[in-house]
């Protein structure tokens, strides 16, 4: 794979996705958070954004909910270097219908190098980083070398 740098901007896209049980701590976070949320474009699935919207009274733009494909709709906006960064607070003590919806969107994730949180102590040390409020490269897959490659 051929990579090639991506600006991303000081003003990031962030997406909040948490399973039922971590929408308390999602919440939590985010309060504590708030101020460096303040500023960016937050997105969510719809139940995570619909409740962060309430706690935090910061628009978000909301999708589908997780299981009916919001998680994918998160993923096909990481492929579209449409977001910088995503808070998953996954549950790793209850199978979900959308396993492998989760999977797909860790997958993409990790395919476009965006930063990926799935609890608190990595969504801390992601809110600490100077990079947040800055304006840095990132590296994402060269698409049109990697169609000439295909096509060869
Ligand atoms: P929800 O979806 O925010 O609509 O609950 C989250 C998920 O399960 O992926």
């Amino acid at each position: 794979m051929i990579y090639k740098e991506y600006s991303v901007s000081p003003k990031k896209s962030i997406a909040l996705v948490a399973h039922d049980n971590k929408k308390g701590e999602l919440v939590h976070w985010s309060l504590r958070h708030k101020d460096k949320l303040d500023g960016h474009n937050l997105f969510a699935t719809g139940t995570t954004g619909s409740l962060l919207e309430k706690e935090l009274s910061m628009p978000i733009t909301k999708f589908i909910s997780g299981p009916l494909g919001g998680d994918q709709q998160i993923g096909a906006l990481i492929s579209e270097c449409k977001l910088d960064l995503l808070v998953f607070f996954w549950d790793p003590f209850e199978p979900m219908p959308h396993d492998p919806d989760v999977k797909a969107l860790l997958r993409i994730a990790a395919v476009w190098n965006i930063p990926v949180a799935c609890n608190q102590s990595s969504a801390d040390y992601i809110f600490s980083s100077d990079l947040l409020g800055q304006s840095h490269n990132r590296q994402i897959p060269d698409y049109e070398s990697y169609l000439q490659e295909r096509t060869l």
